[in-house]
């Protein structure tokens, strides 16, 4: 992968897009909480996707890095909205300590070129499709949330 050569984009996003060309699958969800483990190297997603059995979403079972484009709904301006709402919510457990994971995508992430290590200390717990019943990933997972109404949510939890 060469996020820099040519008219391809410097970033990529972690929680991309399966269906995008140039998808690759960065990694696999995987035990009780569903937390990504990284493959070593990208696997083109055209290459897999035919393998998930009929009726399972890919995103269920993959995580996949596509392209971070200008038109993306996350995007406010340059700067990636998604890893800012994530990270505005307290981390569960350990996730947001220790050592970061290895990852094939790190020198082309979006996410680790906007906010560094605490992006990718957040990035397995990252779900790309959300229970319904899950307000709170709900909200962040939604481009028109504000930091500002994350905040107050938690604050009304409490
Ligand atoms: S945030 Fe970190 S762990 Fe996640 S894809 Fe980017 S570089 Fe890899």
């Amino acid at each position: 992968m060469d996020g820099s050569a040519g008219r391809q984009p410097l970033n990529w996003c972690p929680s991309g897009d399966a269906s995008r060309p140039e998808s690759v699958v960065l990694g696999v969800r995987s035990g009780d909480q569903g937390e990504v483990v990284y493959l070593a190297d990208p696997v083109p997603a055209a290459e897999v996707l035919g393998s998930v059995p009929e009726g399972i979403a890919p995103h269920r079972v993959l995580r996949f890095a596509s392209h971070c484009v200008s038109d993306c709904a996350n995007r406010v301006g340059e700067a990636c909205g998604l890893i800012e709402r994530i990270r505005t919510v307290p981390a569960k457990s350990e996730a947001g300590s220790g050592a970061v994971p290895r990852c094939h995508l790190r020198p082309h992430c979006k996410w680790w070129n906007q906010v560094g290590v605490e992006g990718c200390h957040r990035c397995p717990a990252v779900v790309t499709l959300n229970p319904h019943d899950d307000e709170l990933n709900v909200l962040v997972a939604d481009p028109e949330t504000t930091l500002e109404q994350l905040e107050s949510w938690m604050a009304a939890a409490q």
